[in-house]
């Protein structure tokens, strides 16, 4: 194992579990933010930095030499999904697991923490973020916004995540687009009630709300063109109350809109709204919508893949140039449009639970990959530099 790993690899492990077993959700990550910055406060870092962009930490190692400014960024959040794991370590919340993996993506970075103790880097400086509410795609932006992280002058940014489906250590790979664009919209017509016995008499969205659901579900084939991903899919509707009685005077429809492209997701919200403003003129009804949870794509710059390459081959791991981007979104987008760098998937195994499922746990196995990846990354970067 490269870079001394071998020696943390029990520490590190147990520091997994610990933060499995204190599960917190978006926005809520105090006792997990505690909990790293004490253990990183024995990583010495040059700066450690708390409250950042809400729980959000950042941890800055030094070299004491001129040289590009790196940010390793992982997520503290787990999400509102029960732990269904037979382990010593499960979840200790009702109802909160880390069923992303963002425990084993905290480790991995806190593995990187301990190796840049040893100060060995050998130009410019290394951040760590442990970022916030990543799940609600609110924590990166709030991260960006906050004066302590624009203090950083950054050059490079990189993050992982774990995959299932995907070969243990195997290391999954995007030129440009990585990630899917998403946001949500949240559309609400409110009609008026009347008896049910004369829905006459009152304007029920009914309609409406089932030709809403209809029409978004199919929006992508009429506005996207053939080359270009596009998805809309309903994720809640809601019309009137449970009362026999009453013709109902409110519904709600709420979808996620998503693509691969930027530009086709703007028109792609433009054409929801259309949808939904006629919808509710033809029911005579008034409309109010919020967008919520928006999520850029997350794009991949040319240095930053050939760096993240570069160092898997270094590694000699076997590599996996994925055909078309992730359909997920990832807040990590909002790095990547201000700041050169990469995303890259490591494999946890091809039976493993899905990400988001009850059954889910991080795979222990790939901590000294993840380790590794970064390590080699900034070895590049802080290597090459020095030689110029
Ligand atoms: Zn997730
Ligand atoms: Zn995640």
């Amino acid at each position: 194992m490269p870079f001394n790993i071998e020696q943390h690899l029990d520490e590190i492990t147990k520091l997994r579990h610990r933060l499995h077993a204190m599960a917190e959700v978006s926005g809520e990550e105090q006792d997990t933010s505690e909990y790293i910055a004490d253990f990183l406060e024995s990583t010495k870092p040059d700066q450690l930095k708390t409250g950042v962009g809400g729980n959000g930490i950042l941890a800055t190692y030094a070299s004491g030499n001129a040289g590009p400014h790196i940010l390793i960024r992982c997520e503290l959040d787990a999400l509102p999904i029960s732990d269904q794991i037979e382990v010593d370590y499960r979840s200790q919340t009702e109802g909160v697991g880390h069923k992303c993996g963002h425990d084993g993506h905290m480790a991995m970075v806190c593995g990187v923490a301990r190796l840049l103790q040893q100060r060995t880097l050998q130009s410019g400086k290394v951040t760590l973020l442990f970022q916030p509410a990543e799940e609600t795609g609110k924590g990166a932006e709030r991260v960006i916004e906050d004066e302590q992280f624009q203090e950083l002058d950054l050059d490079y940014c990189f993050a992982l995540h774990n995959l299932p489906g995907f070969e243990k250590h195997q290391l999954v790979m995007r030129k440009d687009v990585f990630a899917a664009a998403s946001v949500g919209l949240i559309v609400n017509f409110q009609g008026s009630t009347a008896h049910a016995a004369h829905p006459e008499e009152g304007k029920s969205p009914a309609l409406a709300m089932a030709q809403t659901v209809q029409a978004f579900s199919s929006a992508p084939q009429f506005y996207s063109p053939l080359e270009k991903a596009a998805k809309v899919t309903v994720i809640n509707a809601n019309l009137g109350e449970r009362a026999f009685g009453t013709s109902p005077g409110k519904a709600t429809v709420m979808a996620t809109l998503r693509t691969y492209d930027g530009d086709l997701l703007e028109k792609l919200k433009t054409k929801c709204l259309d949808i939904a403003r006629r919808t509710a003129e033809t029911y005579e009804l008034s409309m109010d919508y919020e967008w919520v949870e928006p999520f850029p794509a997350t794009t991949n710059a040319k240095d930053g893949y050939k760096l993240v390459q570069l160092a898997a081959e270094k590694l000699e791991l076997n590599i996996y140039e994925k055909p078309s981007p992730f359909s997920w979104s990832e807040d990590f987008g909002h790095f990547t449009s201000d700041i050169p760098g990469a995303m890259f998937g490591l494999g946890i195994g091809e039976e493993h639970p899905a990400l988001h499922a009850e059954s889910y746990d991080f795979e222990d196995e790939v901590i000294p990959t993840g380790i590794s990846m970064f390590m080699q990354i900034i070895t590049e970067i802080s290597s090459s530099n020095n030689n110029e």
